[in-house]
Parts: C-alpha cells; structure tokens; sequence
C-alpha cells in the first residue's frame, strides 16, 4: 500500500531566467521582470510580473545566446 511519503517530491528544473519570453524592465536602481507573452490584470503595463527563480511554465522557450 502506497502512502503521501512513498511520492517523491518533484523540483522544478527549468526557471523564468532562461526563457526567451522574460522582460528586464528597468526601473531606476531596480530591475522588474515581466513575461512577455503572459498577461495579467494586476500589473500597470498588463504583462505578468516573474522572477528568476519562478518555475517555467509550459510557454517556456529555451533562450538563445544574444551576442
Ligand atoms: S517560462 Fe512562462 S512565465 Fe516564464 S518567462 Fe517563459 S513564458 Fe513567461
């Protein structure tokens, strides 16, 4: 019989800071980061406000190399 603690907890791998959709918005010192295609009525500019470390959603897109 399998129990809650035989569920092996699962840890995001893949986070908002490598995905081609983050937005860096700078704000006087600070940075804000917004996601580019995911909308949301709670910010000014109507674009889902994320952090580094948020896990990816099923949106994600490996981000790449800008020279
Ligand atoms: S992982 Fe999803 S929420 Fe995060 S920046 Fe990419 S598309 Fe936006």
């Amino acid at each position: 019989m399998s129990t809650l603690f035989d569920i092996e907890p699962t840890y995001p791998t893949k986070f908002c800071r490598t995905c081609e959709h983050r937005e860096r918005h700078q704000c006087g010192s600070m940075v804000i980061q917004y996601c580019g295609i995911r909308k949301s009525n709670r910010t000014d500019n109507g674009k889902l406000k994320i952090k580094c470390k948020t896990p990816a959603c099923d949106s994600y897109l490996e981000e790449t190399i800008k020279n």
